[in-house]
């Protein structure tokens, strides 16, 4: 499967998921939160054809009943979590960086190179990022998932 066919995905993350949301961003998944009731869950991911995410088993009921996409999660494991979309969705677990979004307001990100690094700008929110120390954590994360991907597709 090559990387970026999928990742005309959009997701809707309940409130409980709010970190994975950022991961789905920086792999440039167009992903919101919603910390409102079912029902407005529900309409987002209708109006903005949204898969639900999420960790509370009557949503998922509910949303699976009405016939819509769904994923339902037991732990709150990013890499677990990130795995399981992969397995099941076709996501990618490779950065690109030419389709990353912002963490903070899931803008698409502008690449910049520079002389001596690269550089994305959010014209969304004016943020800057660069690959940092964090980095390494980053790449930790997407490593752990990849390979737990391989044990479940055996
Ligand atoms: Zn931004």
């Amino acid at each position: 499967m090559g990387v970026g066919e999928h990742r005309n995905y959009r997701f809707v993350a309940d409130a409980m998921l709010k970190n994975l949301v950022s991961w789905l961003r920086i792999l440039g998944y167009d992903t919101i939160y919603w910390s409102g009731d079912d029902k407005e869950v529900l309409s987002v991911a209708e109006v903005e054809n949204r898969i639900i995410l999420t960790m509370d088993r009557g949503l998922a009921a509910t949303a699976a009943r009405k016939g819509f996409k769904v994923l339902l999660f037991y732990e709150n494991d990013v890499s677990s979590i990130l795995a399981r979309m992969s397995h099941e969705l076709g996501l990618s677990l490779s950065f690109d960086p030419k389709f990353t979004r912002c963490p903070i307001c899931n803008h698409p990100l502008n690449l910049e190179r520079r002389s001596d690094r690269e550089e994305w700008m959010c014209p969304g929110c004016g943020k800057k990022y660069w690959k940092g120390s964090h980095w390494r954590n980053i790449n930790r994360t997407l490593e752990e998932a990849r390979k737990r991907l391989t044990n479940t597709s055996r």
